[in-house]
C-alpha cells in the first residue's frame, strides 16, 4: 500500500493532508531521514513527528470499560472511544466492539478492525465462553444454576431456548454465569426470567482471557499470544 494512504487510514488526516505532511518534513524513517511518499519502508520505520506510527491495520485491543460508556460511535453520552487515543476511531478499516457491553456493564471488551476475527470471535458456531458476574437485587432463591443449565430458558419473543450456561454462586446475591452465546441484554433478561434483577454486570473473561489487572478504562494491544490464549 501507498505510505500516503496506509498513513491516511491510521487516522492521521485525509490523503491531501498526509501528503502536506510529507511535504512539510514531518515524516521520516527511525534515523530521522525524511521520507517521500513513494519510499517504500516498513511500517515499524516510520516516524511521524519523531513519533512511531500507530500499529497498523489487524489491531486487536482489550479494553477494561468503565460503566457508564455506550458500545457506539455516535452517542451523545460518553463511548468507549473516549478511552482510546483519538486517532482510533479515525482508522479505516473501522476500529469496532467485538458484540457489545450495555451502558451499564463493565468489564473486558474486545476491539478489531479484523473482521474475519470479529466474525469468528462472535459467531454462534465458535460457541465462545464469555463470563459474566452479576449482582442481585435480590437473594437467590436456589434453582437459577439448575434453570441457567437446563437449555430449556425461552426468553420474552426469542425463537430458541438459550444455550446451557453455568451459574455458580459467589454469594447470597452474587452469580458468576458463562454464557456461549450473545443475546440481547442475556445475562439481565435471564435473571428477570427467574424473578430477580440484575444491579450491576461485570465481564470477567472471554475465552481463556482476562483483564489480569488492566484497570478500569485502560486498554492494550493484544499479540499472538493472547489471541492463543482467547480460542
Ligand atoms: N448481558 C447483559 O445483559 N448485558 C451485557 O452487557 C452483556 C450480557
Amino acid at each position: 500500500m501507498k505510505l500516503v494512504k496506509l498513513i491516511a487510514n491510521l487516522g492521521y488526516g485525509s490523503r491531501k493532508q498526509v501528503a502536506l505532511m510529507f511535504r512539510e518534513g514531518r515524516i521520516t524513517d527511525a534515523d530521522g531521514e525524511v521520507l517521500y511518499a513513494d519510499d517504500k519502508v516498513p511500517h515499524a520505520a516510520i516516524r511521524i513527528d519523531d513519533e512511531p506510527l500507530d500499529p497498523p491495520a489487524g489491531l486487536v485491543l482489550m479494553l477494561h470499560k468503565p460503566t457508564g460508556y455506550t458500545c457506539s460511535t455516535r452517542d451523545p453520552g460518553r463511548v468507549i472511544y473516549d478511552l482510546l487515543p483519538p486517532r482510533f476511531r479515525l482508522r479505516s478499516p473501522l476500529l469496532s466492539p467485538v458484540g457489545r457491553l450495555d451502558r451499564e456493564t463493565s468489564g473486558l471488551l474486545l476491539m478489531t478492525d479484523d473482521g474475519q476475527l470479529l466474525h469468528r470471535i462472535t459467531s454462534p458456531k465458535t460457541g465462545l465462553a464469555k463470563v459474566y458476574e452479576a449482582t442481585l437485587a435480590q437473594d437467590l432463591r436456589g434453582d437459577e444454576a439448575a434453570v441457567f443449565a437446563s437449555g430449556t430458558l425461552m426468553l420474552e419473543s426469542e425463537k430458541t431456548p438459550l444455550a446451557p450456561a453455568p451459574m455458580v454462586v459467589d454469594g447470597p446475591r452474587q452469580a458468576r454465569l458463562t454464557l456461549t452465546e450473545g443475546r440481547y441484554h442475556q445475562v439481565r433478561r435471564m435473571f428477570a426470567a427467574v424473578g430477580n434483577h440484575v444491579d450491576a454486570l461485570h465481564r470477567s473473561q472471554v475465552g481463556g482471557l482476562a483483564l489480569d489487572g488492566l484497570p478500569e478504562g485502560e486498554w492494550r494491544l493484544l499479540d499472538g499470544v493472547d489471541l492463543d490464549r482467547l480460542f
